[in-house]
């Protein structure tokens, strides 16, 4: 039944024409985003606004004369629409279907058309089709966000019901036309109104949509948690449980949904989920509920409130314990082998009982902090009294040893710098939540402002926060928050990568980068000096030997090694990223995966934020150079940053969609 146009070329130009969001002054700082580059990075959910998908212009190469009024309104051929309706066809006439003209009108989008019809006497809010539905409903389903807003404006009425008994909030939801939800909400539509069956629009995205957007939006828009509906008296997480939506089901208990609510049949979630047999939804909900338990004692309070602190001493003990049982002075490797497999059972049930999905998240940068300290403590114990007696030694007699060449003139001063810069670096704060516009007054107001002005684009506007997102922005669902200029999510930083921080990041890693290679040479160093080892026997040999020598530097060592390889990895990516592509990893990843739709000769490099390789780094240092160089100074959190204009340079560069 429902129409859709095919791609073959005819069409009409689609609702944005003529609009567009110059001179908008809403509630924001009033910058517009009227002269966005065509380059754009596709995100999520952005495909139902890819330009592509729109309605191509109408061609002249068909004729529409000979069309009937129902194909013509479909193709937006508006003169041989208004022919036929002046030769007398009713507009409020049905089609044999029962759909009206105003309903083909509103699945297209065709504007133009749907303010004629309606200036002829076409019913607004006219049910038809097998789904009994008004032509707004239409509009919701193909996320025509233009059409809607017209519609609305001629009065049409989101709260009707269809056929399959959902409002027109419901239909944004499970069709996922966020923009288009949040300009209902904003228009006075209740966030938990509820369909035929009872079931809130919570309730619905926790069924029917898999992944955590509808969710995330709707739970941001203060939808009710554990709102019941009518027939089965199920919550939101009963719904998520009964659907296997584990996305879903993970927000809405990050969000407080009762694990204890019964529904009619006095079925918990938990029950269900054992009904469905779902053993990660039955982990999920038994941890969480274990958690609530155990929330209220005063040791968990403890933990909770130090546990990025005790996380940090955990992994220090646990790499301190794991070298110790390797550097143990026995020959037995049975012995060994069991206090490793008891330290394995122990950091396995601390797991289990304590560790929250926070702490969790913790885990690799604690292990960094932790090897970074015992990096440190090897150094001062092992590395450093040998330094310290080859320059006592070097001071007393004139001899050296050649073979510790170099080693003995780097003061103790430049390695206690050189652990403490990615110490110090890593523990700054990585701020990632001052990125977030957050103005709850006036909020509606100015989304129904930026609908209204064809803005409430996903590219520029993000639902999770219900913002205008700054220029290059994305949202991170782990910081749940909109970083501006957003590279990535750092697990080893445990947080985002963006404007604010993006080259602190860079320093740390190549900071990081010339500690490991210090720490290698000095393990290499202290082997030459201690260990006696004959090339000519092989590799495996020489490593046995190592490891025989002195276990806890050859541990550190293959620490510093996997340090190492990650570091250099992830630094040579960022450089080549920085200076070559002038792109963020967020933009190239998400470029890469939509190049099958660039012409084929297209390279990364011709982006208009790459401006060469000097300037790409001058720009991203803000190196000075005495005077020298002039990078660009701009604002990433700022909407549009400041000086940034469509005449700018950085936009002069070839267009690649
Ligand atoms: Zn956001
Ligand atoms: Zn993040």
């Amino acid at each position: 039944m429902d129409w859709k146009e095919s791609s073959a070329g005819h069409g009409h130009s689609h609702g944005n024409d003529g609009q567009s969001c110059h001179g908008l002054h809403g509630a924001h700082s009033g910058h517009s985003h009227g002269f966005m580059p065509n380059f754009q990075f596709m995100q999520r959910g952005e495909a139902m606004l890819d330009p592509t998908q729109q309605p191509k212009k109408y061609t002249q190469i068909e004729d529409s004369s000979s069309w009937d009024i129902v194909k013509a309104t479909q193709f937006g051929a508006f003169d041989r629409c208004k022919e036929l309706v002046e030769a007398g066809y009713d507009v409020r006439q049905p089609d044999k279907e029962n759909v009206t003209l105003l309903h083909w009108a509103a699945i297209n989008n065709r504007i133009e058309l749907i303010k004629y019809y309606l200036s002829k006497g076409a019913v607004v809010d006219q049910l038809g089709g097998d789904l009994n539905s008004t032509p707004l409903h239409w509009a919701i389903r193909q996320g025509h966000l233009q059409t809607v807003i017209q519609l609305m404006r001629y009065g049409a009425d989101p709260s009707l019901v269809d056929g399959e008994g959902y409002a027109g909030l419901h239909l944004a939801v499970l069709f996922q036309n966020m923009p288009i939800a949040a300009y209902l909400m904003a228009k006075g539509q209740e966030v938990d109104a509820s369909d035929a069956n009872g079931q809130t629009s919570l309730m619905l995205a926790a069924q029917k949509i898999i992944g955590p957007e509808p969710t995330n939006f709707l739970l941001r828009c203060n939808a009710s948690v554990n709102a019941v509906d009518k027939v089965n008296r199920n919550s939101p997480l009963h719904c998520a449980v009964l659907a296997g939506n584990v996305d879903s089901a993970h927000i809405l208990l990050d969000s407080g949904a009762s694990v204890e609510l019964q529904n009619a049949n006095g079925h918990t979630p938990l029950d269900l989920a054992h009904q469905v047999n779902s053993p990660m939804l039955i982990h999920m909900l038994d941890m969480v509920k274990n958690e609530r338990k155990k929330s209220n004692t005063r040791c968990l309070r403890f933990l909770n409130s130090y546990q990025a602190v005790l996380q940090c001493v955990f992994s220090v003990c646990v790499m301190w314990a794991l070298g110790a049982i390797l550097d143990l002075n026995s020959e037995s490797w049975l012995l060994k082998g069991v206090l490793l497999a008891c330290l394995l059972a122990m950091i396995n049930l601390s797991c289990r009982r304590l560790a929250s999905a926070t702490v969790q998240s913790l885990v690799p940068s604690t292990i960094l902090i932790a090897s970074i300290f015992w990096m440190f403590v090897t150094w001062c114990l092992w590395f450093l009294p040998d330094i310290l007696y080859t320059h006592i030694h070097n001071l007393t007699s004139e001899v050296t040893w050649s073979h510790y060449g170099g080693a003995n003139d780097v003061s103790p001063d430049c390695f206690g710098s050189s652990v403490l810069l990615p110490a110090y670096l890593q523990n700054r704060p990585w701020d990632c939540q001052g990125d977030r516009g957050g103005e709850e007054e006036g909020e509606h107001e100015n989304i129904v402002v930026l609908a209204e002005a064809g803005c409430l684009d996903p590219r520029i506007f993000c639902t999770s926060c219900m913002m205008r997102k700054p220029m290059r922005a994305h949202h991170c669902f782990s910081c749940n928050s909109c970083i501006a200029k957003q590279d990535h999510h750092s697990l080893w930083i445990n947080g985002c990568i963006g404007a604010r921080n993006h080259h602190f990041f860079v320093l740390f890693l190549m900071t990081l980068n010339l500690l490991c290679s210090w720490m290698l040479y000095n393990c290499v160093m202290y082997w030459s000096q201690r260990c006696v080892s004959r090339a000519s026997d092989g590799l495996w040999e020489m490593i046995t030997e190592l490891f025989t020598c002195s276990p806890w530097i050859t541990y550190i060592c293959i620490i510093t090694l996997l340090h190492m390889a990650w570091a250099s990895v992830t630094l040579a990516q960022q450089l080549y990223q920085i200076a070559f592509l002038g792109l963020t990893t967020a933009e190239r990843a998400s470029l890469l995966h939509g190049q099958r739709k660039l012409p084929p000769a297209y390279s990364l490099r011709q982006n208009p934020f790459n401006r060469g390789v000097l300037k790409n780094l001058v720009n991203f240092f803000q190196l000075r150079c005495c005077g020298l160089c002039k990078p660009l100074v701009l604002d990433w959190t700022q909407e549009i940053p400041m000086g940034l204009n469509r005449d700018h340079q950085m936009f002069n560069s070839l267009d690649p969609v």
